[in-house]
């Protein structure tokens, strides 16, 4: 029986652990703090779970178009109260983590907690403990970079893992950083009534993502009564006597009552033994992979977010999926980073799939493209949706569906049709057959593809 050795039980390494077992391996999952991972316990669950509260009130604060008049909304800020939000954001978490255990443990899959090292490519040790193994996985994960200049303290300079320990809202918040988990939390903690300053290094907010949509994201903040402050960067936080003094790379100084730090991410590769087996590590630390994730090393593999392909959960269960069924002599196809569906959880939301339209500018792609704005949806306007768009791109020629970018509510649920055109390459004509709902947002995507099939390539 083949032994497999899993270093990390978050995403990459539970759901590899799921793999493994299902193809009669004996497995093993090494972890140091909880099943579920920085995902479950720390980033991407408690923050969704804090956007659940954010939205809502988002929709409670703008239902006045909709003839909506909820006594004090007009005059008072809507009132969230934090402890119960923080609360339920960290029972949620542990209940997840829980299930994820008792998951593993009904597939016979067994797991030790501790933190583990690699003694050599077929040796982990836990402690005292040492396991032998014929397949060792890597799925340790990452943490928050932290500047010398701005040393999170927990109370007041924050990193996201200290947010939900917080017993008031932030009053005067400000976020250092603009990628996604800078909007993501900029987006929310504005929403709970936090007066929000966004620091951005850049000349726009999200800048891997579609211009367009953090246009669009960046003009609702704004109107929203959020501070942008861009081009420029955060040299410095301090605490004062009532809050935190930042100041920025041009001179200028901002004063709130907390400031979040969101300024990348280091990968858990240190004091693991790696370097010594000979695992190659690359910039920054990430594991090196290639697309079944191999490592330098045969029989040691990687995952997630310690080999920086694309820091995300889905990501990082497919590649412990994929290095399981590699392992043990599954059929496997690699992994296709063109395929990724990804989601920015603002209000509204911006989902994207697949091929960018800076891919057909700069030539990279030979395709076309065409934007729909949300509101000439009738469900839109309905719904008194105003911002928003949906954008589709397609092989200039053939019409195959490459990717898509949706700005909307709900749009993480929205871009799976457009999700499954890219991974099966269907056309554009094939969406446009598909039969959408009316009224519904989603037939902004078929009418997309409709206006791509009339269009006569040049
Ligand atoms: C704020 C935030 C929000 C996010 N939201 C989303 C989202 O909405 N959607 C999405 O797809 N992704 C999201 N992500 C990204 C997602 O959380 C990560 O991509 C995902 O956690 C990666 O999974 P992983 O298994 O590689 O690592 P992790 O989830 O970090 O798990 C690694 C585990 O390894 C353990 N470990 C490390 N070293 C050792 C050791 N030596 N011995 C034993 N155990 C060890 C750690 O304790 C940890 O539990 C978000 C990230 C952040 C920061």
């Amino acid at each position: 029986m083949t032994k497999v050795v899993i270093i990390g039980g978050g995403p990459g390494g539970y759901e590899a652990a799921l793999v493994a077992a299902q193809l009669g391996a004996d497995v093993t999952v090494v972890e140091r703090d909880g099943i579920g991972g920085s995902c479950v316990l720390t980033d991407c669950v408690p923050s969704k779970s804090l956007i659940a509260t954010s939205t809502r009130t988002t929709y409670v604060r703008e239902s006045q178009s909709l003839g909506i008049h909820i006594p004090g909304t007009a005059t008072a800020p809507v009132r969230v109260d934090i402890d119960e939000v923080n609360n339920r954001i960290k029972r949620l978490a542990q209940a997840q983590s829980e299930d994820t255990r008792a998951r593993l443990h009904k597939e016979g899959i067994e797991v030790v907690t501790g933190e583990a090292r690699l003694v050599d490519p077929h040796i982990v040790a836990v402690g005292d403990q040492r396991m032998r193994a014929d397949v060792v996985l890597i799925a340790t994960g990452a943490h928050p970079r932290e500047l010398p200049t701005a040393e999170p303290d927990g109370e007041r300079i924050l990193t996201w893992r200290h947010l939900y320990d917080l017993e008031e809202l932030p009053e005067r918040l400000i976020v250092v950083g603009s990628g996604v988990t800078g909007a993501e939390f900029a987006s929310a903690y504005q929403s709970l009534g936090s007066d929000v300053t966004l620091v951005s290094s850049r000349e726009r907010v999200m800048p891997t993502q579609d211009a367009d949509a953090a246009e669009v994201l960046e003009e609702v903040f704004m109107r929203r009564g959020m501070t942008v402050l861009s081009q420029t960067r955060a040299e410095s936080v301090v605490r004062t006597e009532k809050g935190v003094l930042v100041t920025l790379s041009d001179g200028r100084t901002v004063e709130g009552s907390h400031c979040l730090m969101t300024v990348g991410m280091i990968p858990n590769t240190e004091n693991l033994g790696l370097e010594e087996a000979g695992v190659r590590l690359g910039q920054g630390g990430f594991v090196e992979v290639d697309r079944v994730s191999r490592t330098t090393v045969p029989g040691v593999y990687a995952a997630g977010d310690c080999t920086g392909v694309n820091m995300l959960a889905s990501v990082a269960a497919m590649q412990g999926r994929i290095a399981m069924w590699h392992a043990l002599g599954e059929a496997v196809s690699p992994l296709k980073l063109s395929t990724v569906a990804s989601t920015v959880f603002t209000h509204p939301e911006l989902a994207a799939v697949g091929a960018s339209e800076d891919d057909v500018r700069s030539g990279r792609i030979d395709g076309r493209s065409v934007t729909l704005p949300l509101n000439t949806n009738p469900r839109a306007k309905m719904n008194e949706v105003t911002d928003g768009f949906v954008k589709l791109i397609c092989r200039q020629h053939t019409g195959i569906v490459l990717g898509g970018v949706i700005v909307g509510p709900r749009a993480s649920e929205l871009i799976l049709g457009v999700s499954i055109a890219v991974q099966q390459r269907l056309t554009v004509d094939d969406i446009a057959h598909t039969f959408s709902v009316y009224p519904s947002l989603s037939g902004s995507v078929t009418e997309a593809a409709r206006s791509l099939m009339l269009a006569s390539p040049e």
